[in-house]
C-alpha cells in the first residue's frame, strides 16, 4: 500500500481534479488517498462560522451559498452539466441545517468550528471519489471521522495512532479495493464529534494512514518541485533539496516552512516508512524524499518565514522574576487558550513570546490580568528562520532596522520584524 496526499491547491478546480485522477492511474498497487478541501474552501468555512458565530445567520447563508457555487463550477466543469452527486448533495443540506437552524451558544466556538469546517475536505472527497469512478478508476470512499479516533482538543485534536488503527485496519482489510479515498484534516472523538487536528494538518492524516497501514511510502503532492531551500514566492534563487533525515524534516517543519506539517515526520520516522516531496503539475520530476539513514546533512541555508504572528510580552505586576517563580504558571495559561509559542524570550522581569495569531488574545490579557501579570502586545509580525545562515543572510535579515527581537545560535538565526505590508 502507498499514501498519496493531495492539498487544497491541486485540486481548486476541475483541470486539478482531472490531473490527479491521472497521476492516480498510473499507480499500479493499492493506494490510499488523502485530500485536502479544495482550493481556498477551509478559508471560507472559517469566514462562514465566524458569521454563524456572531449570530448573523444571513450573512453566513451568503458564505455557504458562495462555497456552494465554488464547488458546483468544478462539477459542471468535470461532467459538463450541472451534476450533483448524491453524497455531495447531502453533505451541503447538513451545512445548511446547521447554520439555519443550530444555536451557536450551545456549544464553544472550537466545537463548531470542527463540525462546520470539516465539510471542505468532506465535499473535495466526494467530488473526487465520484470522479474517480466515472474515469474508471473504482475506489472506495473512507469516513475518517469513523477511523481517526481524536482527543477532544478541538481545532487541534491528537491522532490516536492505536485506536484508529482498530477501526482503519479492519476497514481497508475487508473492503480490498484497489484505492482508498479519504479527508486529510478530520477525525472525531470516541464519541462521534468531529475534530480537525489543526491548519494544513492533511500532511499529518496522510503520515497517520502510512504508520496504521504499514505504507511502503507515504507521497505529498505539491505546486513545487520538491523541498526547496525556502519559499519561491518569497525568496529568489531557491535549491531542490533532493535527500533530507527525518531530523532535518522536523526541525525544518517547525520552523514553519510550508513544505510539511511539524507532526508529519515522527510516524513515519517510528516506522521508517519514506515520505517523497512531489510536484503535480510535473509528475516526471524526481521530487525530494525524506527518510532514514539520507545521503548528507543538509548543507544549504534553510529560510522560512512564519506570518501571522503576534509579539507578546508579559511582566509580573510584583516584579517577580519570571523565569524562576512564574515560568509554569503563564504556560498554563497560554494551554487554556491553545496558544501556540514559536520562540521565548526572557529577562529578570518580562518574558517575550512569539505567539500565532489567535482570536482568544483579548481573553488570554484579560487572564493574564487576573493573574497578576502586565502583558502588552505587537500584531501583524512575522517570524523569519534562517538554519544554516551564511554571513550575507547574517547581514541581510540580522541588521534590518525593523526587527522587534532576534535570537542566533550557531546554526539559526530567528527575526521577529513587522510584516512588510
Ligand atoms: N484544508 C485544511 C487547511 O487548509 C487542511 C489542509 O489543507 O491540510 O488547513
Ligand atoms: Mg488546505
Amino acid at each position: 500500500m502507498k499514501v498519496y496526499k493531495f492539498g487544497g491547491a491541486s485540486v481548486k478546480d476541475a483541470n486539478g481534479v482531472r490531473n490527479i485522477a491521472s497521476i492516480i492511474s498510473r499507480e499500479e498497487g493499492r493506494l490510499f488517498v488523502i485530500v485536502s478541501a479544495m482550493g481556498k474552501t477551509t478559508n471560507a468555512l472559517e469566514h462562514l462560522l465566524d458569521s454563524f458565530y456572531d449570530e448573523q445567520r444571513g450573512e453566513a447563508l451568503t458564505r455557504l451559498q458562495e462555497i456552494v457555487d465554488f464547488h458546483n463550477n468544478i462539477l459542471a466543469a468535470l461532467w459538463g452539466h450541472q451534476a450533483l452527486p448524491e453524497r455531495v448533495a447531502r453533505f451541503y443540506m447538513e451545512l445548511e441545517e446547521i447554520i439555519a437552524t443550530a444555536k451557536p451558544d450551545m456549544r464553544p466556538y472550537e466545537v463548531w468550528y470542527d463540525r462546520i469546517v470539516s465539510y471542505g475536505e468532506l465535499i473535495s472527497t466526494a467530488i473526487v471519489s465520484e470522479y474517480l469512478a466515472t474515469a474508471d478508476i473504482p475506489n472506495c470512499w473512507i469516513d475518517m471521522r469513523e477511523c481517526f479516533v481524536t482527543s477532544a482538543r478541538h481545532k487541534d485534536a491528537n491522532v490516536d495512532l492505536e485506536k484508529s488503527a482498530a477501526r482503519l485496519r479492519p476497514l481497508v482489510d475487508k473492503s480490498q479495493s484497489g484505492v482508498y479515498v479519504g479527508q486529510g484534516f478530520i477525525g472525531a472523538t470516541e464519541d462521534g464529534t468531529p475534530t480537525t487536528i489543526g491548519r494544513e494538518g492533511s500532511d499529518y492524516s496522510a503520515a497517520a494512514t502510512g504508520y496504521i497501514l504499514d505504507a511502503e511510502s507515504v507521497t505529498i503532492w505539491k505546486d513545487v518541485r520538491g523541498i526547496l531551500n525556502g519559499d519561491p514566492k518569497i525568496f529568489d534563487d531557491v535549491e531542490l533539496i533532493p535527500e533530507m533525515s527525518y531530523l532535518d524534516a522536523i526541525e525544518l517543519a517547525y520552523s514553519g516552512a510550508q513544505i510539511i506539517h511539524p507532526k508529519t515526520i515522527k510516524p513515519l520516522q517510528n516506522k521508517e516508512i519514506p515520505l517523497y516531496v512531489r510536484c503535480f503539475l510535473d509528475p516526471a520530476l524526481p521530487g525530494s524524499v525524506i527518510k532514514a539513514n539520507a545521503a548528507r546533512r543538509c548543507d544549504i541555508p534553510i529560510l522560512i518565514v512564519k506570518p501571522a504572528q503576534v509579539l507578546l510580552t508579559i511582566r509580573a505586576r510584583d516584579f517577580s522574576f519570571i523565569l524562576e517563580e512564574r515560568f509554569t504558571e503563564i504556560f498554563g495559561i497560554l494551554d487554556e487558550f491553545m496558544v501556540k509559542v514559536n520562540l521565548i524570550q526572557s529577562s529578570a522581569v518580562d518574558l517575550d513570546l512569539c505567539i500565532n495569531r489567535t482570536r482568544h488574545l483579548d481573553e488570554l490579557i484579560a487572564k493574564l490580568d487576573a493573574q497578576g501579570f502586565f502583558a502588552r502586545y505587537n500584531s501583524d509580525m512575522e517570524l523569519i528562520t534562517v538554519r544554516g545562515y551564511t554571513h550575507a543572510l547574517l547581514e541581510k535579515f540580522g541588521n534590518a532596522p525593523d526587527i522587534y527581537l532576534m535570537q542566533r545560535t550557531r546554526r539559526t538565526l530567528q527575526v521577529i520584524r513587522k510584516k512588510e505590508e
